[in-house]
């Protein structure tokens, strides 16, 4: 066998990353190596579809920490390699070069690969996704011969990359198959707005859009046909419809899953010894009534990584912290706190002709959600509304003027 670690962390990501600052900020003393399948050391993800995709900033920037942070802290660094399998009884994990690495506790923090099209010309040239910075990298390499670009797909990230494109003078079109934007993700206010507001920059937003398929000429994309025959042309397709959670070797092993990892309050998995955080962990949520539910965000990431090392430096605290969330498009900041997902009304807090404003989502009455346009402060004292699943009454939460914090 090759090398041992007390704590192997899979994934150099946003919840890896954290989990190895924790257990070093925690005293954690045992040797500590981080596996990535990625070339470059961990950096963050929501800059691939905002500021780093529009040129504003460089990688070095989007570093989580530097190359000697890593050093300093004796934490090992394996970047490019993939983990295929994992043996829980030996404790060991095999890599896709055939190397045996030994753990005393591996923490699982995998994300998540793009889900792919199937549909036939998915893999022309042309057609990307946005999960790495090789994947942006690619687009931007190809974004000065490409005048007209297809989103696939109307949740955050594909937004946030139409937001980017048309402000450069794209000719940008998104395709949605739902009836609105967001839709698994925010109330219909919110979707309309956001429409809106694409409408207004000149993105041709296309709602009920089935893709039937993609063309293609020389083996690079040409076009996007819908079902029901017409081809809107495109030298550039762009697939923003969601992720699959990565987690093969760890099912493959015998723990329990389906749509990511189970883990319990813990983040433990249901195999010795093995833990898992980030986008990959499906626990079960307060903020979600209990069920049990896979967040894709980096405080998610960062928060399960905080358990997990309580856990392994004896200081076990169930995780219980309540999910927020941001996405910037134009010059509109959305600030997301709680999970609106099983609401039955909205309040719509200030003007969206205003451009600040705030959606309240509500279940019989108690808050559950705000999702907050250029309105921090609603963000921020809203946050103990939701903590407090607070009852409040409509009007009041619907006057600007009212300031949510004396609504506890
Ligand atoms: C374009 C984009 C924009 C986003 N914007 C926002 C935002 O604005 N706000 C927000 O909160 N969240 C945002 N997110 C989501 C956020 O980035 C994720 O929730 C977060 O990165 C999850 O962290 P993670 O550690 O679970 O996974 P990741 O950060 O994805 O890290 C997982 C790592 O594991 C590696 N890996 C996978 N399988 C293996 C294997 N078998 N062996 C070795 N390595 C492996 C992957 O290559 C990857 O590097 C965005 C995501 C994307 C892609």
């Amino acid at each position: 066998m090759g090398d041992r670690y007390d704590v192997l962390i899979v994934g150099a990501g946003h919840g890896g990353a954290q989990a190895a600052i924790a257990l070093r900020q925690r005293k954690f003393e045992g040797s500590i190596a981080m596996i990535g399948e990625e070339p470059e050391l961990p950096y963050e993800r929501p800059p691939l579809s905002k500021d780093y995709f529009a040129g504003e900033k460089a990688f070095e920037r989007i570093l989580i920490r530097p190359a000697a942070f890593w050093e300093e802290r004796g934490v090992t660094m394996r970047t490019g390699v993939r983990v295929v399998a994992v043996d829980p009884a030996a404790h060991t994990v095999s890599t896709a070069a055939g190397e045996t690495i030994g753990y005393g506790h591996l923490i699982w923090a995998a994300g998540g690969h793009p889900r792919r099209l199937t549909c036939s010309g998915h893999d022309l040239g042309g057609v990307h996704s946005v999960r790495t910075r090789a994947d942006v990298d690619r687009m931007m390499g190809e974004l000065a011969a490409t005048d007209t670009i297809v989103v696939i797909g109307g949740g955050y990230i594909g937004l946030e990359a139409a937001a980017v494109l048309a402000k450069t003078g794209k000719q940008v079109t998104v395709l949605e198959a739902l009836d609105r934007v967001l839709a698994r993700v925010a109330g219909e206010p919110l979707s309309r707005f956001y429409e809106a507001e694409h409408r207004a920059h000149g993105v041709d937003v296309r709602l009920g859009a089935m893709v039937e398929c993609i063309e293609g000429k020389d083996g690079r994309v040409a076009g996007v046909r819908l079902a029901g025959g017409e081809v809107i042309a495109a030298q550039m397709v762009i697939v923003g419809i969601g992720i699959v959670p990565a987690v093969e070797p760890l099912l493959a092993a015998g723990a329990e899953g389906g749509n990511g990892v189970a883990v319990d309050e813990h983040g433990r998995t249901t195999l010795p010894d093995v833990f898992a955080i980030g986008d990959c962990a499906m626990h079960a949520n307060a903020y979600a009534e209990g069920l049990p539910i896979r967040l894709e965000s980096v405080q998610n990431a960062n928060d399960l990584a905080n358990t997990v090392a309580r856990a392994l430096t004896g200081e076990p605290e169930p995780h219980n912290s309540v999910p927020w969330f941001w996405s910037n498009q134009y010059d509109l900041r959305l600030q997301t706190v709680g999970l609106s997902m099983g609401h039955d009304s909205t309040v719509t807090r200030g003007d969206p002709a205003s451009r600040s404003f705030s959606i309240v989502y509500l279940k019989q009455g108690h808050v559950v959600a705000l999702d907050c346009v250029n309105a921090t402060r609603d963000y921020v004292q809203g946050k103990a509304l939701v903590v407090a699943r607070t009852k409040a009454a409509p009007d009041q939460l619907a006057d600007p003027d009212v300031p949510l914090k004396t609504l506890v």
